[in-house]
């Protein structure tokens, strides 16, 4: 320890100070010293010094930890920490292990899904029911409209859907999200035939696009899948929502339904022929918040988390989610739905 610390005081004196829980291990892992931060995280030991490492934190793999450098770990009943392992160049084969709590950053993010729930459910309400009352207005019994109305109060209704979309993503980019889910997926035996064309039946295109009211195809045999239902809808949905966004009103929107030809999988495909994707963009679509920007998509709305909750959806399935798009020319999402559980249906 002498050579490795030649101001042996100074130096100990800056890693108490630290705020993370500090040690300096040797080439094996054995703690050789500690600041005050990291006794007071493992206090049920009388001391720690001499111990491995792997006896105070267990699975640490200091081979694995060695070569990236840092980890996230949990510590029963201490909470999750963000781990670091520095090399110390000249201690001889020493290294400084940091712990870093966090707990600010769980207790941040908790405080902000809570207030997101509220604003979200707060919004949605008044939202169901303008899009309700609008609905009433389209009844003959409320009297007959003017052709003009009709589209104004379909104008209302679409873009109440848009906006009870962008909400839904917002809840959705956190429950189905494969780090910080709390969301317990429900997979029982559906019918995805079923499902695609409900949701294709009771889809609002804008009164302005009414030529991207999208063709549904269903390729029989489509066999029973065991999946969530609730997260494909929601995977569909936003397939669907994007391919009417980013395709100009004389478009044309197609979705195909079949089973791959090694029956492994269910294909979904939504085609569409808008504004396409660069080879280049097509790579980063699919991370969290990435919007393109083009001067056709200004007064497009949106979050940038429909693909990464679709993708999200996917994984949780054990499947996939594709994208084939040439620019200016159109686009095909297709999601590939594992087959685990076969009967033919359809
Ligand atoms: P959002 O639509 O809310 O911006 P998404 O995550 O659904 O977010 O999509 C990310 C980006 O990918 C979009 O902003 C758009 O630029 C591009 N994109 C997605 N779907 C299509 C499509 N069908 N055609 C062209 N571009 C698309």
């Amino acid at each position: 320890m002498d050579q490795l610390f030649t101001s042996r005081s100074s130096l100990q004196s800056v890693l108490n100070a630290l705020l993370d829980a500090t040690a300096i291990l040797d080439e094996v892992g054995t703690l050789v010293w500690v600041n005050s931060a990291f006794h007071d995280l493992f206090t049920s030991f009388a001391d720690v010094i001499q111990l491995h490492v792997s006896q105070l934190i267990p699975g640490f793999d200091l081979p694995a930890i060695k070569e990236t450098g840092e980890d996230t770990i949990a510590l029963d009943g201490k909470g999750s920490f963000n781990l670091y392992l520095h090399p110390i160049n000249d201690g001889g084969g020493f290294w400084m292990l940091q712990l870093r709590t966090l707990k600010p950053l769980q207790e941040a993010m908790e405080t902000y899904n809570e207030s997101l729930r509220i604003v979200t459910h707060d919004l949605r309400s008044p939202l169901t029911t303008i899009s309700g009352f609008a609905d009433m207005l389209l009844q003959p019994i409320h009297g007959q409209l003017t052709e003009r109305q009709v589209y104004s109060v379909k104008k209302i209704i679409a873009s109440v859907g848009q906006m009870t979309h962008i909400i839904d993503n917002l809840q959705d980019a956190g429950r189905f999200d494969l780090q910080t889910s709390f969301y317990v997926m429900h997979q029982e035996p559906i019918d995805l035939s079923d499902i695609v064309r409900r949701i294709v039946s009771s889809y609002i295109t804008p009164p302005e696009k009414q030529s991207l009211i999208p063709q549904l195809h269903v390729h029989a045999p489509i066999p029973i899948l065991d999946a969530d239902s609730t997260m494909l809808e929601r995977a569909i949905i936003n397939l669907i929502d994007n391919a009417v966004k980013y395709t100009p009103d004389t478009g044309s929107i197609e979705i195909h339904l079949k089973q791959s030809d090694d029956a492994k999988h269910l294909i979904l495909s939504v085609m569409d022929t808008g504004y396409g994707i660069s080879e280049e963009d097509q790579k980063r679509i699919f991370e969290r918040h990435v919007r393109l920007k083009r001067k056709e998509y200004r007064k497009i709305k949106g979050t940038g988390l429909g693909l990464f909750i679709v993708q999200n959806i996917m994984r949780q399935h054990g499947g996939q989610v594709k994208v084939q798009s040439q620019l200016d020319k159109g686009s095909t999402f297709s999601l590939y739905i594992p087959l685990t559980y076969r009967t033919t249906l359809t």
